[in-house]
């Protein structure tokens, strides 16, 4: 068991050919990169976590032991020895009530609440207990004392199977080593205080690390560890941090100092970039920033083609602080709202008021624009912390609609909170993973239980909601003229849809290249969906994140999809490229798209198209 973070040197040194030079944002001129070292560059694959393009010198970052100290105590010294465990718990409550005040200042109370579990930690009475009961009965100090106790719970908590549990071993490895650190008198190692801009190379970096993060001197930060989904990287994302997860052995491959370039974009990352390699990266890094700012022109004006056919461009959210950004992006409402993250926090199944006070917030906040509420979608990656909800096939489980109508209780419980809430604003809701009619049908038989409930005790709601259904899984796709007509709408879940059409699982690394958005098998499957709602009268959304992809967006309008929901960083490139697209024309790049017969030959068509529609933008 480690705690403690150690950074190897205090005083990086910048890799120079001789000479040394101020980290700066600004990439190389060509006169510049003349003088810098050449050689050596090694390129290392990870997970693009969050978009940016970053250099600077590596600040290697790494946990190492603590020397904790055991020893007897002196006669008469427990109580002494208990009240300065006392002292360090509020210390450290101290602390991190702070960090939890900064965040949720700059990032919303949405990403602090996860200080709220570390401060649940530290107020965890059998913990304590047992430190203090350690103390007494073996008369040692509490470094070591408190050492023994956190690591058996570390233990125990790893050891089960349960995700949900197992992500709560870093808030308890987090808040010891803090406390650790606040009874050995070790300063802590805030990377707010970096005294020069660089990126962070991390085994991985906790969330109490990361709120310590000053944008304007960290460029970016790669870690052996971690997926798209962990706390750290969503508080990149939200931060604009450029960051590449998932390398594995970045903390041995790279020195302290090195120079390294990090593209958030694709993934890479270049220790000891050649000369070439920093400038064409300085230079996609400056037609980047021109095009977001050309790109974020567009938000004022409208979400129609060039031949003035509406399409909603609609946000992605998870709560509060996304629909915040969204509306600042303009958004034309929110396609997808999923209620997941409401089930992820503390309380495992939130009851019908707090539901309805969240989703009252968002529906209200939307001031009459659409909120799409997705009934629970949990299963496959977003595990909660309920056992029978683990699964060794888990994305082919009991996920998303089977969970609900496998309990009825906790579906009726946010249906009621859904429907209560629709009174302020324009709700609609949506069924995840349908696969079939009697799952549509059922779920519906549910709602409209719970509307006569409502009825009865005279609680007000849209008696006439728009209900729809995603069509993520093929079966769906298969019999859209079925599922068409029995829903108000459709919305396409890009994400699952491929990933079962090409039996290729969305969250592993090792078949990651053959998940295929371009694949011809998606495309005919899009087609039959879109034209399928269509032909029901019913409009067609899609909400996978190939929505947010300006490259597919010509080839969606020309089939027909009526709106696009994606994250709302990306609204300005989408918007942009919209107002340029023609119908007519989208509708025959539709038709060249469906005679191909390879991904590669469809993506680069795409590509050329968007290229084409954007002049010499790109
Ligand atoms: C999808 O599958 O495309 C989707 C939008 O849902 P999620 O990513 O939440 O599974
Ligand atoms: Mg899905």
């Amino acid at each position: 068991m480690s705690f403690g973070l150690k950074l190897r040197s205090a005083d990086p040194i910048i890799r120079t050919g001789g000479n040394s030079q101020s980290s700066s944002s600004v990439f190389p001129s060509p006169l510049l990169v003349t003088n810098l070292l050449s050689n050596d560059e090694v390129i290392l694959d990870g997970i693009a976590a969050s978009p940016g393009i970053a250099h600077g010198p590596a600040f290697v970052y790494l946990r190492g032991d603590l020397e904790v100290p055991s020893y007897e105590l002196k006669e008469d010294g427990v109580e002494a020895e208990i009240t300065r465990f006392e002292e360090a718990l509020l210390e450290t409550r101290r602390e991190i009530s702070e960090i939890r005040d900064k965040v949720a200042s700059s990032l919303g109370e949405g990403e602090a609440r996860i200080f709220d579990a570390h401060l649940l930690v530290l107020e965890d009475c059998a913990l304590i207990d047992e430190v203090i009961s350690a103390i007494r009965t073996t008369n040692r100090n509490v470094e070591h004392c408190f050492e023994k106790v956190s690591r058996r719970y570390i233990t125990f908590f790893k050891s089960m199977e349960d995700e949900y549990l197992k992500e709560r071993v870093a808030d308890i490895e987090d808040v010891s080593r803090r406390l650790l650190q606040t009874l050995i008198g070790h300063s802590k190692l805030d990377l707010s205080q970096l005294s020069a801009d660089g990126i962070i190379v991390s085994e991985d970096l906790t969330p109490s690390d990361t709120a310590g993060l000053d944008r304007r001197q960290l460029k970016g930060f790669i870690t052996d560890a971690g997926g798209k989904t962990s706390h750290t990287v969503i508080m990149a994302r939200s931060l604009r941090i450029p960051a590449v997860v998932g390398l594995h052995d970045a903390t041995q491959r790279i020195k302290e100092g090195e120079y390294i370039l990090i593209d958030g974009y694709e993934g890479t990352v270049f220790v000891n970039p050649s000369e070439e390699r920093l400038y064409q990266y300085g230079k996609l890094a400056d037609k980047r920033r021109k095009l977001e700012e050309i790109y974020g022109e567009s938000l004022s004006g409208p979400s129609t083609t060039s031949d003035g056919k509406t399409i909603n461009l609609m946000a992605n959210i998870e709560g509060v602080e996304d629909l915040e950004r969204a509306l600042a992006m303009q958004a034309d409402g929110v396609g997808l709202y999923r209620t997941e993250a409401l089930f992820l926090r503390g309380q495992k199944y939130p009851d019908e008021a707090t539901q309805y006070e969240e989703y009252s917030r968002v529906v209200a906040m939307a001031a009459g624009q659409t909120v799409i509420i997705r009934t629970l979608d949990v299963g496959g990656d977003k595990t909660i912390g309920d056992e029978s909800v683990q699964e060794d096939n888990s994305f082919m489980g009991f996920r998303g609609i089977r969970f609900c109508l496998g309990n009825p209780e906790i579906f009726k419980t946010q249906l009621r909170a859904i429907l209560r809430a629709s009174v302020h604003g324009n709700v609609k809701i949506m069924y995840p993973m349908i696969s079939g009619l009697a799952e549509l049908r059922k779920a519906n038989e549910i709602l409209n239980s719970v509307k006569e409930e409502l009825c009865s005790e005279g609680i007000g709601f849209d008696s006439s909601i728009d209900v729809g259904a995603m069509v993520e899984v093929p079966s769906t796709a298969m019999i859209i003229d079925l599922v068409a007509a029995e829903c108000d709408f459709l919305s396409i879940g890009t994400n699952d849809l491929i990933q079962y059409l090409l039996a290729v699982d969305r969250l592993n690394d090792r078949v990651a290249d053959l998940y295929q958005p371009a694949h011809p098998a998606v495309i005919r499957t899009l087609k039959t969906i879109i034209e399928g709602g269509i032909a029901a009268g019913k409009p067609v959304s899609l909400c996978g994140e190939i929505a947010g992809d300006a490259i597919f967006t010509s080839l969606l309008i020309g089939m027909g999809a009526s709106s696009l929901s994606f994250t709302p960083s990306l609204m300005p490139e989408v918007k942009y490229f919209l107002q340029r697209i023609d119908t007519n024309r989208a509708k025959v790049l539709v038709a060249e798209i469906l005679k191909m017969k390879e991904t590669s030959q469809i993506l680069q068509y795409l590509k050329e198209f968007k290229k084409e529609t954007l002049g010499d933008l790109i």
